[in-house]
């Protein structure tokens, strides 16, 4: 919400993406091919009070409790993907909240039915991404690495 109007700068980040309960069901798993790093990643089922934490923001809303609910339903892939503006791509890739508005091309808009079923999870801006990253991953979790394709990918001049 708010932190859709934080400035997006073309710096090295990390965002946090998860496939949802939905997602992993329907096998959209390897639906995510960002060209971007990942950094982290683990399948969890997350608890109703963990699940509300990760939507704590939303919580005046009327669907956040079948949101919460729906989150805690079943195996989650939890992931960090690190690169220069990876949290505003991979918004782009995933879509728009309501399956209705997100373009064709997109995630959401090529998987999704409804607005309480959209599949994937991507953060909305970098405070929401850290605060996300902290929150599903520790420390030791995240890797930092180089690939052999970075040169190729952001150049060295
Ligand atoms: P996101 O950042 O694009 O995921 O959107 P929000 O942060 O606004 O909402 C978080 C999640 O709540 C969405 O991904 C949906 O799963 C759910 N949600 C948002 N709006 C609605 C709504 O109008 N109805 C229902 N049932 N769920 C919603």
């Amino acid at each position: 919400p708010a932190a859709d109007q934080e400035v997006f700068a073309a710096e090295m980040e990390r965002t946090f993406i998860a496939i949802k309960p939905d997602g992993v069901q329907r096998g959209a798993e390897d639906c995510l091919e960002l060209g971007f790093k990942l950094v982290g990643i683990k399948v969890v089922v997350p608890s109703k009070d963990f699940a509300q934490k990760h939507y704590h923001d939303l919580k005046e809303r009327p669907f956040f409790n079948g949101s919460c609910d729906f989150l805690s339903s079943g195996p989650v892939i939890a992931m960090v993907w690190e690169g220069e503006g990876v949290i505003r791509y991979g918004r782009k890739l995933i879509g728009a909240t309501d399956r209705q508005k997100s373009e064709h091309g997109t995630i959401r808009g090529d998987l999704a039915v409804v607005v309480g079923r959209n599949i994937i999870h991507g953060s909305n801006g970098p405070v929401t991404a850290k605060d996300e990253i902290n929150l599903w991953f520790k420390p030791q979790e995240l890797v930092s690495y180089t690939t052999n394709a970075e040169k190729w990918i952001y150049g060295d001049n």
